[in-house]
């Protein structure tokens, strides 16, 4: 293997690397980009410092502890019954409970849930909290389906799922097409599997043990680090033009933080297309936003009806000029062609809502050009630590004030940020957050990996 040599690292380290992983990974491309990315920030910094040498270590990282696959039948509106199939991966418990959401989207296959794995693992340990890294999911697509067939749905997977997990084993929450609704649907259906109340799931209604600032958190955590970022190269986010990508939960409260914070946001999208409203959305049409993306589940053509906007069918964000972009939606929105358009037009900062949003060749592009570039490990982790937050509660048996969690939101990505600035030093340059972010998020995983010894 390439750690056991003994004068050190090759200079193709990662190129021998990502061989090896691709031929046991076969055909999993996203995964794939996840580790390239990650092992071109790592395997320098190992090689440069001589760091867990004969310990095999981004070897072990990159395969999950194990994958669970099972079929979940349900039974539609009709009295058909149909079956998905559905996954959890449990990538790395070394520093504390699985933890991370559950996708559910026609498009998640093992290779999705396991860059996402991947990525939590890391995301989860910038938090400084004692979480562990998981993804789960399945392929089954709610749009179009009534609230009795997704009821249906994620009573059948809890009934798989309910064995693997619990608050000191895995904590599953929401991510894409998992909101408030499914994780209740899930959750009802986990006490009365498990006979007891437990905080097994975050991202609960305010009734049941849910925290205030959850549902706000990742959207409002992924501007805290863009203003951070901001802030430390001496930049005001105030009067900055933003554009934001998606409209589900990260997105909508993005765009609200922005607007508290002095910017101006100008689109917003969903899979159909993006709406570009030049006057800015303010605070009544997000409120308008919020009752049609998460009471009416409509689609984001209607804003542009509604007040008036400029609708652009089957086309994403990037190509309004903005200083600030989040992409909100989802992995590999946002390409290189994009990238140079959003640089040409003037942009200063990215800060990634999603997980992945930006392809490898873009996001190398603005590292090149000198643009802030807050990757999602750190940008979007502010949802996961609020969730860690959830549990914190429900262990303590009490509920937080929205000015308390805000609070520790606030630090948990201001502390995230200052990890980045470490290891993400280029003198004469800005910061590069991708490689601070991932050689921070490393150490406290392969510090605890290497400590249990051969486990
Ligand atoms: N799905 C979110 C993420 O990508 C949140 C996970 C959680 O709260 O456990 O980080």
């Amino acid at each position: 293997s390439w750690i056991a040599k003994p004068t050190g690292y090759f200079d193709n380290e990662i190129e021998r690397f990502m061989h090896g992983l691709i031929r046991r990974n076969e055909g999993e491309v996203v995964f794939h980009q996840a580790v390239r990315e990650f092992a071109e920030s790592v395997i320098p910094f190992l090689s440069e410092h001589q760091l867990y040498r004969d310990q095999y270590i981004l070897e072990r990282m990159t395969e999950p502890d194990r994958i669970i696959i099972f079929r979940v039948t349900w039974e539609d509106d009709q009295g058909h019954l149909r079956a998905n199939r559905a996954w959890r991966v449990q990538f790395n418990n070394s520093i504390g409970p699985y933890k991370g959401g559950l996708r559910f989207h026609p498009s998640v296959d093992q290779s999705i849930l396991k860059f996402l794995g991947f990525e939590q693992v890391f995301k989860n340990s910038l938090t400084g909290l004692p979480m562990g890294g998981a993804k789960g999911g399945s392929n089954f697509n709610p749009k179009g389906k009534s609230d009795r067939e997704v009821m249906r749905f994620c009573h059948s997977l809890m009934i798989e799922l309910h064995r693997h997990i619990g608050p000191d084993r895995d904590i599953p929450a929401g991510d894409i097409g998992v909101g408030a609704r499914e994780i209740s649907y899930l959750f009802g259906q986990y006490k009365r599997l498990e006979n007891r109340w437990h905080g097994a799931l975050t991202g609960k209604g305010l009734s049941y043990g849910g925290s205030l600032v959850r549902k706000e958190a990742t959207g409002y955590g992924a501007v805290y680090f863009v203003q951070n970022m901001l802030e430390h190269a001496g930049i005001d986010l105030a009067g900055k033009k933003a554009s934001v990508s998606g409209s589900g939960n990260v997105a909508l409260y993005a765009i609200e933080k922005l607007l508290d914070l002095g910017a101006t946001v100008h689109t917003a999208s969903d899979s159909g297309g993006t709406i570009y409203d030049r006057d800015g959305i303010d605070r009544d049409k997000l409120a308008w936003l919020i009752d049609l993306k998460e009471k009416r589940r409509g689609r984001i053509s209607e804003y542009a009806e509604q007040f008036g906007a400029e609708y652009r069918a089957g086309e994403n964000p990037w190509s309004v000029p903005c200083d600030i972009a989040l992409p909100c939606a989802t992995q590999n929105e946002l390409d290189l062609n994009d990238a140079k358009e959003l640089v040409k037009n003037g942009l200063l900062a990215i800060s990634e809502g999603a997980n992945m949003p930006t392809s490898a060749e873009a996001m190398h592009y603005f590292l090149e050009k000198d643009v802030l570039f807050g990757p999602a490990k750190a940008a979007n982790a502010g949802g996961v630590a609020v969730s860690g937050l959830e549990q914190s509660q429900n262990s303590l048996r009490i509920s937080w004030s929205r000015e308390e969690l805000e609070g520790r939101l606030q630090g948990i990505m201001k502390e995230i940020h200052d990890k980045c600035i470490v290891h993400g030093q280029r003198p004469g340059r800005s910061v590069d957050y991708k490689t601070g972010a991932n050689v921070a998020g490393f150490i406290k995983v392969a510090d605890a990996m290497c400590g249990y010894g051969a486990v």
